[in-house]
């Protein structure tokens, strides 16, 4: 009875931290938010760029680079977040909401690219997450998973979508160096599309 009542207090207090309620990083409770965080997040993590004034114009961004793509094209300039021989060590994410936290007021927004974040299955819970404690939000994807990426929208602030070929499986294949599902990267255009989005 005791650990029940323990783990629906360490809710509420989660839920505070999603809902950007608390702000006092000292304290012990934010402590214990972090380490449920670290916790329940799946995410793999392969990069992580703490000051970028480059990636989300006009913004002062961060950078989050996740590990694993489900293409293998032929120009890619991040193999190590490809090739999982190429893996390098995972970056926790207790590290990124620590600096996320202590930088509230100085970074504007998040950046997630990869490899490709939407084969990520907590990419949604992040992105959430992170939204609630006040940040943009910029997602780079190569279009494969609309329902992944359907879902994240409201929490975006601007997606850059990488057209990888004329929309046809073979010279999809060509360039990507796997089997592509067309239909899946026309359905993310039409959802950009019909969205109110800023993208590119
Ligand atoms: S989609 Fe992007 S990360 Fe994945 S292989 Fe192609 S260029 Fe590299």
């Amino acid at each position: 009875m005791q650990s029940v009542k323990y783990i629906q207090g360490l809710l509420v207090i989660y839920d505070q931290f999603l809902n950007g309620m608390m702000v006092n990083e000292k304290s012990l409770d934010l402590e214990i938010c972090l380490r449920l965080v670290v916790f329940l997040c799946k995410m793999k993590i392969g990069g992580f760029i703490k000051t970028s004034l480059i990636d989300f114009p006009p913004y002062v961004c961060c950078v989050v680079f996740t590990q694993g793509c489900n293409f293998r094209c032929y120009y890619c300039h991040n193999p190590e977040l490809v090739y999982s021989k190429l893996f390098g060590p995972i970056v926790p994410m207790e590290e990124i909401f620590c600096y996320l936290l202590k930088r509230k007021n100085l970074i504007d927004g998040v950046v997630f690219c990869g490899g490709e974040p939407t084969i990520q299955s907590d990419l949604f819970e992040v992105i959430y997450k992170i939204k609630n404690m006040g940040f943009l939000i910029k997602l780079d994807t190569n279009g494969s998973n609309p329902e992944v990426l359907e879902k994240v929208l409201p929490f975006i602030d601007y997606v850059s979508f990488d057209i990888k070929a004329p929309l046809q499986e073979e010279k999809y294949k060509l360039v990507c160096r796997t089997k592509v599902d067309v239909s899946k990267i026309i359905e993310s255009i039409n959802i950009l599309r019909n969205s109110n989005l800023q993208y590119e």
